[in-house]
């Protein structure tokens, strides 16, 4: 999974503060038994009292009287509870809430192992990380449909969506890339939303970008000389389990933007980390306009897909979908 240090550190705090939280009303709790039942606070001060010598007599080797001091504990504490009751409070006032009780808020279970919430939790992290949160929830494998194509463009673009869904099925298996190419309104987008949401549903750091706002970022962070800034996400762009570049071509180029993406591409077959780019341009065009580096060899591993069908939102807006 890869969230950086900083990431980490943030999510973290998140569960510092779930205990702080929890001993907090734990100890307002107590404050409002203690004001409320009267002799409470007493039993209180005659355990710790017990407990102490308990410890004592253990200390000494005496074992009977420390048994003895113990079941004078276990009666107090259930003459603590048999109060509690009666004065109209749950069992569970004075025990600490955790939002997570099978982790008590630390984001582990006893064997060392991540708790079902914290795998939540970075799961989540991801799909805000990956700009995209709600887009996925209405578009996804789920929520794709055919009705909008003709039937000659549906035996077109069937065998692309299989493609698709093979690489999401295939996710963390079988390395591959895909390279997406066609006119603007083929459902392109479309297509890698659902692929990010299935890859990001397996549980796998998935980072989404327009190609602008990709080349924004990195220049922006590179030029304002925020060194830490720059590795941070530079290293979040090279590791990312999934790399998602929507619209390639779209942005400003220059011989930065061509370097940056040759060495993101190069990086990340290197890592074999797999990237999905969507792109109205062809391999021509792209080999034209990133002049410098030989794009046709780069793109060699990727499995090209070509959705040649009408413009999707013409037609939606025409029929009113
Ligand atoms: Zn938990």
């Amino acid at each position: 999974m890869a969230l950086t240090q900083t990431q980490y550190e943030g999510l973290m705090r998140v569960y510092e503060e779930r205990r702080d939280s929890a001993r907090h009303t734990l100890e307002e709790n107590r404050r409002t038994i203690r004001e409320t039942i009267p002799g409470y606070r007493d039993i209180e001060n005659r355990i710790a009292d017990l407990a102490v010598k308990c410890s004592l007599s253990v200390l000494d080797g005496d074992d009977r009287t420390a048994s003895k001091i113990s079941d004078e504990i276990k009666e107090l504490s259930s003459e603590q509870k048999k109060l509690l009751s009666e004065s109209g409070f749950e069992e569970d006032f004075l025990e600490e809430k955790y939002v997570c009780r099978d982790c008590s808020d630390t984001g582990y279970l006893p064997s060392g192992e991540k708790c079902h919430c914290l795998k939540r939790a970075i799961t989540r992290f991801m799909y805000r990380q990956s700009n995209i949160e709600e887009v996925l929830e209405k578009e996804n494998f789920d929520t794709l449909r055919y009705d909008i194509y003709t039937d000659t463009e549906r035996e077109k673009i069937q065998p692309i969506i299989d493609e698709c869904r093979h690489f999401a099925d295939d996710f963390g298996s079988v390395y591959r890339n895909i390279l997406l190419y066609g006119n603007v309104g083929t459902g392109k987008t479309f297509l890698t939303n659902c692929i990010a949401k299935a890859v990001l549903d397996k549980g796998y750091s998935v980072i989404y970008f327009t190609s602008m706002r990709l080349f924004d970022t990195l220049s922006r962070v590179q030029f304002s000389y925020d060194y830490e800034g720059f590795r941070d996400v530079q290293d979040d762009i090279f590791s990312c389990d999934l790399l998602i570049i929507d619209d390639l071509g779209t942005e400003n180029v220059n011989s930065f933007v061509a370097s940056r993406l040759f060495d993101i591409i190069n990086e990340r077959d290197l890592r074999k980390k797999s990237t999905v780019i969507s792109t109205n341009l062809n391999f021509g065009e792209l080999d034209a306009r990133y002049t410098d580096r030989s794009f046709s060899r780069l793109f060699g591993s990727y499995t090209v897909l070509h959705p040649d069908v009408e413009d999707i939102r013409v037609r939606k807006r025409r029929s009113g979908l």
